[in-house]
């Protein structure tokens, strides 16, 4: 398994580390790695992108993914020299497009908080897609008259952004997650990223550290199928 360091901070953009392994599957050449700060592609957020460097070799990383042995799989190609089995090099991550990513994913979870405290708790968080264009949250559930809602919703939110909310995380036992409700890998231990004052969530990304970092947000249109609400959002 590949140490998963971007779970501990999101602010980390530079780390050393050893080659593990390299392979070539249906998706390219993939560099593996005894520790990584790379986030994968997953959870409604995209993958990080980067460098791995050795003193004589430069690997552009374009697209991480998670297997389900638990290696994270860096995708990309090398631009000078190649590296060898358990040599050291270091990873650095552009950490501009990180904290959007973690900004936006962050954004998500405080449209769950805002949806809550409207008393709208028929609605229940699905599925979330944070990827810096068209970001949104899916509830199950039907918001009636969807459209009066936009500006109660945004108002709301922007008011979280305001009260400087603190973000954490910690884990959970399988069963103790289970209790809660909340998600966790099968048989796995749940990450539980938590605004204070608000239920937690099971999600395995990146956020920022209070929801101030995220900015203001729009609220851009709610969308209600099949007993789906969508509600779509932009960071400005
Ligand atoms: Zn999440």
């Amino acid at each position: 398994m590949t140490k998963l360091i971007y779970l501990n901070d999101t602010y980390l953009s530079t780390l050393n580390a050893t080659i593990i392994n390299e392979l070539n599957d249906a998706n390219g050449l993939a560099i593996i790695v005894d520790r990584t700060i790379f986030y994968p592609q997953g959870g409604g957020q995209p993958s990080d992108v980067g460098f791995i460097k050795s003193e004589s070799a430069t690997y552009k990383v374009s697209s991480v993914r998670l297997n389900d042995s638990g290696l994270v799989l860096h995708y990309g190609e090398y631009i000078e020299g190649t590296f060898t089995m358990g040599q050291q090099i270091n990873l650095s991550i552009d950490l501009d497009k990180r904290i959007v990513n973690a900004r936006v994913h962050s954004a998500g979870h405080l449209l769950d908080c805002a949806v809550s405290s409207l008393d709208l708790a028929h609605l229940k968080p699905s599925k979330g897609f944070h990827f810096p264009e068209g970001p949104y949250v899916e509830y199950e559930g039907v918001l009636e008259n969807k459209n009066d809602w936009i500006n109660p919703i945004q108002e709301k939110i922007n008011d979280l952004v305001k009260e400087n909310i603190q973000i954490s995380n910690y884990s959970l036992s399988f069963e103790e997650a289970a209790q809660k409700n909340i998600w966790a890998p099968a048989g796995k231990s749940a990450r539980v990223v938590d605004f204070e004052g608000f239920d937690g969530c099971g999600c395995g990304g990146t956020h920022v550290l209070n929801s101030s970092e995220i900015g203001e947000i729009s609220i851009r249109k709610i969308k209600v199928k099949k007993g789906v609400t969508r509600i779509a959002y932009a960071l400005k």
